[in-house]
């Protein structure tokens, strides 16, 4: 038998719950202990922080504090939590005991989103996994819906009136029950939930986080081009600044045009406070100047009152302009979760593949190199083919220095037009391409006896500066999928230690040659000063572009004027090379240690932040220090300086290296300095 109180409870619940559920936000409900007795669609952000020891008594600041106060004003209040989330508190009218509904808990601006995930990507919420971190965020456009929320608990707060299912599911897909609890000023979405339409509505909305991003895109296409027939839509996605396109259906998919816009656009932005579309005029084939041109309706996706996507109409839409911005709306918050969802496991994914690389680079040897090299790449990519073709300049054609997975013999024996169907166009292209499907970009697919399993590939040129060394080659995904721009990310990670290490192995293969000459120095054997200012440049440009750490160090012998003039000139050199041998013998694979003039010298270290730069420049020093050198001690001070937003350019690298040495000078030298911890003092 049921209680009156758990009877009470139950109706709670369901009222919660459906309430929550129609306005995509949370209620908790807590007592004067800070209990939560009831929670319906609550933030997973919430239900972590709280259940964290560290956090909870922060949150407990901002939620204890309101509790308190909404119960001594017996009035609605209003706050920002702990976690950046707009909530108000509802003390609610119970003869037994005190009770206050937390309501909302959602993001309304997107400053205080991007505050919070970029604690959850790389601040101290970073310990939480994402998944359940980002589980159930939510998000609102504005504060009204929270507001509106508060009144309606306000005005139920006789629960024990209300009717309802013994329901206590606490997902978003429960049932259209409660229509009773309905007031006044739901009009709007009364409407929406009655009409046939608002039924599918409600079955992708509570089906759209069970994907991943990309296949909820595809399902929101597929879902629009049916409930309001539209045939031609794409969908946009922001990167950095504008909008561009990233999915297509209908005639869309072969027109030439790329539709691309700036998130900031004035129009866009009056389309989203007006909650309407944008229209545009695009000529759609553009190799047919004739053409008409189109008319676009680009429906804004907002997070906070940032565009962040953008659903692209190029069908006539008369009438239906408004229930599309209303749809757009109602999936922005879903989408935006799953987009993130997905940046942070491609994150976490990224950071464990560079760490991957790096460990399979210590058991690379150099009979197997090329072959191993290969194989790292491709198993990053789960690509169970590939082939690594390195340019000859020479003689304008390519080498298959080594290709893995089936019918690889083939690949290496293919000696004329080898690579002519597509490395050699990316090669001088020099951007990389990920292909999902062969025949749509113009292509016949490969030869039969090739035996390729998919029509999905990456082709991607390897360059160090002006210079075009090789194409890797990748296909055929293990799991059956297309590649992705994800794939592309992945190999921009790894492509600065890979570029130095196939450089080196080629300068190593062509020993004798004048290349090799043009870019050593012939007394320590280290690359010259003139490699090491091309290879700068190309890899700060490469740690802009991606935001990789690099650093850089000037090493710079200490009173070497004494030695040569106690020992002359020819012991002096002597010492040089001992000093050379010591870096060469401390360094990593992809660190590129070069001979900058005189006694002085630098290492360039592609993905290393300053932390481990100093590190490396410690152990250098250390080693120095105990070289054997024939005639007295030699020691080093070294500068280390670190690529960030203010220092991206060669030159200002280098002089803040030099600004760190000149300080190691001063204070004694033989030891390290690091250029951010001056700035710093
Ligand atoms: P510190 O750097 O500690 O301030 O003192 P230092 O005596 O090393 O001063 P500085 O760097 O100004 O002097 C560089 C000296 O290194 C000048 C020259 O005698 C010597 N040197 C430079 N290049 C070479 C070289 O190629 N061979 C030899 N043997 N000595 C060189
Ligand atoms: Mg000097
Ligand atoms: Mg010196």
């Amino acid at each position: 038998m049921e209680t009156e109180a758990q009877k009470k409870e139950e109706s709670f619940a369901a009222t919660f719950n459906s309430l929550t559920e129609r306005h995509g936000l949370a209620i908790v409900l807590t007592d004067e202990n800070s209990s939560a007795l009831e929670k319906s669609n609550n933030n997973s952000m919430c239900e972590i922080l709280y259940n964290s020891e560290e956090f909870a008594p922060h949150c407990e600041k901002f939620c204890g504090k309101a509790f308190a106060e909404a119960m001594k004003a017996e009035t609605t209040v209003g706050y920002k939590c702990y976690a950046g989330l707009n909530c108000l508190a509802v003390p609610l009218k119970k003869e037994e005991k005190q009770l206050v509904a937390i309501v909302g808990r959602a993001f309304t601006k997107a400053d205080d989103y991007r505050n919070a995930t970029s604690r959850a990507i790389e601040g101290d919420w970073r310990r939480f996994s994402a998944n359940e971190f980002f589980e159930n965020v939510l998000l609102s456009n504005s504060n009204e819906n929270l507001e509106k929320l508060a009144r309606q608990i306000e005005k139920i707060n006789g629960l024990q009136k209300v009717q309802s299912p013994k329901s206590r599911v606490q997902s978003r897909q429960t049932s259209a029950a409660n229509d009773e609890q309905r007031t006044a000023d739901e009009i709007n979405l009364k409407s929406e939930v009655r009409s046939p339409k608002s039924k599918h509505w409600r079955s992708l909305l509570g089906s759209l986080l069970d994907l991943n991003y990309r296949q909820a895109c595809f399902l929101i296409l597929q879902f629009v081009a049916e409930r309001f027939s539209i045939e031609n839509l794409a969908w946009l996605e922001r990167r950095e600044d504008r909008l561009e396109t990233i999915f297509v259906k209908g005639n869309l998919k072969n027109s030439e045009i790329r539709i691309s816009i700036s998130a900031d656009d004035e129009r866009l932005l009056e389309a989203v406070r007006r909650e309407t579309s944008l229209e545009l005029r695009e000529r759609l084939a553009d190799k047919n100047a004739e053409d008409e041109p189109q008319t676009l309706r680009l429906f804004p996706i907002t997070v906070g009152g940032e565009i962040r996507s953008a659903l692209v109409i190029a069908d006539e839409v008369a009438g239906r302009e408004k229930p599309l911005a209303r749809f757009c709306r109602k999936i922005a918050s879903d989408v935006e979760i799953l987009r993130l969802r997905q940046q942070l496991t491609q994150r976490n994914w990224l950071e464990r593949a560079v760490i991957k690389f790096k460990e399979s680079l210590k058991t690379i040897d150099s009979e197997d190199f090329w072959a191993h090299l290969t194989n790292i790449s491709a198993e990053l990519v789960q690509a169970e083919r590939s082939s690594l073709l390195v340019f000859d300049e020479k003689s304008g054609s390519f080498v298959a220095k080594a290709a893995t997975g089936a019918r690889s013999d083939f690949i290496k024996k293919i000696e004329e037009n080898l690579g002519e169907r597509i490395s050699k166009k990316v090669l001088s292209g020099g951007e990389a391409i990920v292909v999902e499907n062969v025949g749509k970009i113009g292509l016949s697919s490969a030869p039969e006896d090739w035996l390729y399993k998919s029509d999905s590939f990456i082709s991607y040129p390897i360059a160090i500066g002006e210079r075009k060394i090789a194409v890797l080659n990748l296909t055929d995904r293990a799991d059956g999928e297309s590649y992705s721009h994800l794939d592309l990310e992945i190999l921009d990670s790894i492509m600065p230690q890979l570029a130095v290490l196939i450089d080196r192995a080629n300068l190593k293969s062509k020993a004798g040659e004048f290349q090799q000459l043009s870019v050593t120095d012939a007394l320590t054997g280290l690359l010259n000063r003139r490699y090491l200012e091309e290879r700068l440049t190309e890899e700060i440009k490469r740690s802009n572009r991606h935001a990789f750490p690099l650093s850089f160090m000037m090493i710079d012998v200490d009173e070497f004027k004494s030695y040569n003039d106690s020992f002359g000139h020819i012991e002096g050199d002597k010492a040089l090379q001992i000093v050379g041998t010591c870096l060469k013998e401390t360094l990593r694979g992809a660190d590129v240690a070069a001979r900058y003039g005189g006694e002085e010298f630098s290492i360039l270290l592609p993905q290393t932040t300053s932390e481990e730069a100093a590190v490396i420049a410690e152990r250098v020093r250390h080693r120095v220090e105990n070289g054997c050198f024939t005639k007295r001690q030699v020691t080093v001070s070294i500068g280390v300086a670190s690529c960030s937003l203010s220092l991206n350019t060669p030159g200002d690298l280098v002089s803040a290296a030099d600004k760190a040495l000149y300080e190691a000078k001063r204070r004694g030298r033989n030891n390290v300095q690091i250029y951010e911890h001056l700035e710093k003092d």
